[in-house]
């Protein structure tokens, strides 16, 4: 199952991005500058109307993510200005059970369901077989199928984040992806609410 957690992220987002919008403008350092509430948010806004996009660079977020399938880390893994670290399938070998992600339209058709169940069980023998045969992991795990659960650490700063949302959180995205997204969004949201303005940036596509 679809798992999202924060795992460290740049402490006081908004101040953080509000101090570098205003830089822009000031004549001393902003090291010691303390802004109200207030400001913080005007600032962030201001940010948003310019497209000063590059200011919302300085915060930045780590996830853990867990249960999607390597369809879906296939697609997370194109955008460019994240990090990754993705659990290897040379040094951990795949577990029976909870291994495979199973669409919904594949487990609201009895029918299809069995046919994928059992295709991915012969899968699964047979990687053991390989396994048994003491053909090693790295070997073996070329028979492992899109579907294969899979875990990784992933960090991106707001900008690239609020890319990846608008693309990703878009009524065209691929439902696995989309559901990614709107749970990292759903995570980085409370913490910086005038940042991750989905009434922006849903509505327009490229802002970087
Ligand atoms: C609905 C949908 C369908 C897709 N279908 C396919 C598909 O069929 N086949 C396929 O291969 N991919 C597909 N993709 C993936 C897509 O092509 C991108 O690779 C992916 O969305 C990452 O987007 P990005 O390059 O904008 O983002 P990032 O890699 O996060 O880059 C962010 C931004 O930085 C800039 N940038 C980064 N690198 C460069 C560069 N080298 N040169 C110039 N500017 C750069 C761009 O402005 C880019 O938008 C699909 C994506 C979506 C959302």
């Amino acid at each position: 199952m679809l798992k999202v957690s924060l795992l460290n992220y740049t402490p006081n987002p908004e101040r953080t991005v509000a101090l570098a919008m205003r830089q822009s403008h000031a004549k001393g350092s902003v090291a010691e500058m303390d802004l109200s509430d207030e400001e913080v948010e005007r600032l962030i806004n201001l940010a948003w109307k310019r497209r000063h996009m590059s200011v919302f660079e300085h915060a930045t977020f780590s996830f853990t993510i867990e249960g999607i399938s390597r369809s879906c880390s296939h697609q997370l893994v194109r955008h460019r200005f994240f990090s990754f670290t993705q659990q290897s399938q040379r040094y951990v070998e795949l577990t029976n059970g909870s291994a495979f992600v199973t669409p919904t339209s594949i487990t609201v058709n009895a029918e299809a369901e069995q046919v994928y169940n059992e295709a991915l069980q012969n899968i699964y023998n047979a990687y053991q077989k390989l396994l048994d045969l003491k053909i090693p992991e790295e070997d073996a795990r070329f028979l492992l199928p899109n579907a294969t659960e899979t875990k990784l650490v992933a960090t991106a700063n707001a900008r690239e984040l609020i890319h990846f949302f608008s693309l990703r959180s878009a009524n065209d995205a691929q439902w696995e992806i989309r559901q990614l997204a709107e749970a990292m969004l759903a995570v980085v949201t409370p913490l910086a609410p005038h940042i991750f303005r989905s009434d922006y940036f849903l509505n327009e596509k490229d802002m970087l």
